[in-house]
């Protein structure tokens, strides 16, 4: 499927929602009013002025933005190159998926939606939304797989504490797909007061191209602040991990148009990428439509979606978003299958070395550095997706 990159492929999403042949909107008949009207208007509502003066200024007094860029000097002695850590787990709620919930409720409130509707998979994009409809005064309804619910009970509580209601899927496996599901059930039954908050850049068009938009704040700062530092805005490597892939559109997006910049994404291969227990898309999946979009998804010979499987709740997903989709069939994205151990390890040494704790999910991105062949004159970003507090329990069950 790889083919060779021709310098005009554009990594934007084009009218009809897709990238290269990934994308669009394969949704019910019931669902497209909600989408369509999204569609029509998202662009004007986000390019408007006063959006983005809302948005910007909540970012930098809400969540604490601009996150720093810390050149990890230990960690580049030991990978033996300069590595500088983008630091998304510093943002308000511990991880880079509230610049996507800020955005998204800025964009409900402008559409007259009084009910916000989420699915969540490891609890932080739970949190992310409903930390912002407490803030903006809506009322929240967050679908989380009933396993998950088990796995990430901290943030069922916090979800709980800022006022929203969570609803356990308890459908297939019970994890963030199901939970998925559930949701767009829930907004395909209210479709005039509610607005659906996607986690990541999934789902039909425009969810995928509207979150990296609010995400791209990631490498809109990486650029000024690598600039700032090293008097060059483009790092030779940005590398991050990929559930849905919404840190690493964002940590990708101003980059995408840059071809010395090499752009790796980390997938979850769990207990091993022929396992049977994985959650290693690129390395398993086939196109094929999953949540409204054109994409590459694991699946059975006869197109039934096979149950993921990662440590990370945050990986356990069978698909990717369609823009990683295209930068794997493109050959511009460079896809690494990393294993829980691995992870795990990655995860200890780091916290060693820097006195970091990353989250579980973040931490597949560090144990891809090991396995790039960087030399000592390559600059490398890795998108620090988000802190480990709520992995506590499991990486003390390997202490
Ligand atoms: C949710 C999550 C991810 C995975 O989601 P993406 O959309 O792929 O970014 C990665 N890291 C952390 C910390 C998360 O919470």
């Amino acid at each position: 499927m790889q083919t060779t990159l021709e310098p005009q492929t554009s990594f934007e999403v084009n009218d009809n929602g897709f990238y290269g042949r990934f994308g669009g909107a394969f949704i019910p008949e019931m669902l497209y009013p909600n989408v369509e009207e999204l569609r029509q208007n998202y662009r004007q509502i986000i390019d408007d002025p006063a959006f983005q003066a809302e948005f910007w200024q909540l970012l930098e007094d809400y969540v604490g933005r601009p996150t720093p860029l810390f050149h990890a000097k230990r960690l580049s002695a030991q990978v033996g190159a300069t590595v500088y850590l983008k630091r998304e787990d510093l943002c308000h709620t511990g991880a880079h998926k509230v610049n996507n919930t800020i955005g998204q409720i800025l964009v409900a409130q402008r559409l007259g939606k009084e009910r916000i509707v989420a699915e969540t998979g490891a609890g932080q994009h739970g949190v992310a939304t409903a930390t912002v409809c407490a803030l903006m005064g809506l009322e929240c309804i967050v679908y989380m797989g009933e396993i998950d619910m088990e796995r990430q009970k901290p943030n069922v509580d916090r979800m709980r504490m800022l006022g929203a209601e969570v609803r356990p899927a308890t459908s297939g496996s019970k994890t963030l797909k199901d939970a998925t599901n559930e949701a767009m059930r829930h907004w395909i039954n209210n479709p005039v007061d509610t607005h659906y908050i996607i986690g990541s850049v999934v789902g039909p068009h425009p969810y995928p191209d509207m979150v990296a938009r609010f995400q791209s704040v990631i490498s809109e700062e990486i650029r000024k602040q690598l600039f700032a530092k090293t008097g060059r805005e483009n790092p030779d490597y940005v590398v991050a991990c990929v559930g849905g892939g919404s840190n690493a559109a964002g940590a990708f997006y101003h980059f995408l148009h840059e071809p010395m910049v090499r752009l790796v994404a980390a997938e979850a291969a769990g207990l091993g990428v022929s396992s049977g227990h994985s959650a290693a898309t690129t390395a398993l999946g086939k196109p094929g439509v999953l949540h409204g979009s054109r994409t590459i998804l694991m699946q059975t010979e006869d197109g039934q979606v096979t149950e993921p499987y990662s440590i990370s709740a945050g990986l356990d997903y069978p698909g990717i978003g369609p823009l990683h989709a295209h930068l794997f069939d493109s050959g511009r994205g460079e896809f690494y299958a990393i294993t829980d151990d691995e992870s795990i390890q990655a995860g200890f040494n780091l916290t060693k070395l820097e006195g970091i704790i990353p989250a579980i999910e973040t931490a597949h991105a560090l144990a891809a550095l090991p396995k790039m062949n960087l030399q000592p004159t390559d600059v490398v970003v890795v998108c620090l997706s988000g802190r480990g507090d709520k992995d506590l329990a499991t990486y003390s069950k390997y202490l």
